[in-house]
């Protein structure tokens, strides 16, 4: 039974994830290498929270939901945890570099998950001891609005490791779809060759990043556009999964847009750095 669970990364996913599991009565370990970005997470956490309250909830669940999330530098800390969801950047070597690490640090029998939007869940097991216990939990953003959580297994998921993952995202009242193991798992595989395509008609003058948008949100019926949609998840991890289908499948048709590379090396990475396809 899952009582404390570890987060991985304090960044945009790894403050969502770390709210929820605290919201619902777990209590969590925040772990990140970068101190700034535990606080940077601590503030959003309460902001978001705080907005909360407007919805119905007390200033006394806020802190106690507070108060339940212990935010750490030492991997060590994460020792008790009975599962742990891993949000750092989407790098493989990075990924697999922590996934080591992590297998070393917490206890026999814990549950080590993945929130990666793309890398396969059966490679980051490999680097374990125990590929039974890996498994995708991939948090849409943001996690505290949105409702969906796709679970992947990876070759080696036991069937004891994904019910008590099940049981989980339905205690964080979270419906779940269920993926193979393919790059891009089946929601990336679909959206991000979306907007890598929005990037392309951009880059060729087709139209303007508010037409573009205009045209997929209200002709599409979505919430945002594919552009604004990019600039919210980061066009560093928009360039890092369209990488992996590219890799992954070896099919020219995943190319990620040229445009797209070079904003990433500009490092207009969207809302994160205050500049993308919009100014922040
Ligand atoms: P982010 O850039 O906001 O945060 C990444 C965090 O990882 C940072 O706080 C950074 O300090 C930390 N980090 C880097 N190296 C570390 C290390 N060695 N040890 C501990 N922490 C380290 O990224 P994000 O958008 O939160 O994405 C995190 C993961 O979630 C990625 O795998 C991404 O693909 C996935 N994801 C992102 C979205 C999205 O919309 N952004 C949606 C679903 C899944």
């Amino acid at each position: 039974m899952i009582k404390h669970v570890g987060v991985l990364g304090a960044g945009q996913m790894g403050n969502g994830i770390a709210h929820v599991c605290a919201q619902f009565g777990y209590n969590v370990v925040l772990f990140d290498i970068a101190a700034p970005q535990l606080d940077k997470a601590l503030a959003t956490i309460r902001q978001n929270l705080d907005h909360q309250t407007l919805k119905g909830a007390t200033a006394e669940m806020v802190e106690e939901t507070m108060g339940r999330i212990r935010p750490t530098q030492d991997m060590a800390d994460l020792a008790d945890c009975d599962i742990c969801v891993e949000a750092v950047t989407e790098y493989q070597p990075l990924k697999f570099e922590i996934f080591k690490k992590l297998d070393a640090a917490v206890k026999e029998g814990a549950i080590i998950a993945s929130n990666t939007s793309s890398i396969p869940i059966t490679k980051i097991a490999a680097v374990t001891k125990r590929p039974d216990k890996v498994i995708g939990l991939h948090f849409m953003n943001p996690v505290p609005v949105m409702n969906l959580v796709e679970v992947i297994r990876g070759h080696a998921t036991s069937d004891d490791t994904f019910a008590t993952t099940a049981a989980l995202v339905a205690k964080l009242e979270m419906e779940m779809a269920v993926s193979q193991d393919y790059p891009g798992f089946s929601v990336n595989r679909v959206l991000i060759p979306m907007i890598n395509e929005a990037i392309f008609a951009l880059d060729e003058g087709i139209a303007a990043v508010e037409d573009i948008d205009k045209g997929m949100e209200l002709g599409t019926n979505r919430l945002m556009g594919p552009l604004t949609l990019a600039d919210f998840i980061g066009l560093d991890t928009v360039l890092a999964i369209s990488n992996v289908l590219y890799v992954g499948f070896k099919d020219p048709k995943y190319r990620p847009s040229p445009l797209l590379e070079q904003m990433v090396n500009a490092g207009y990475l969207g809302r994160k750095s205050g500049i993308g396809f919009y100014s922040y």
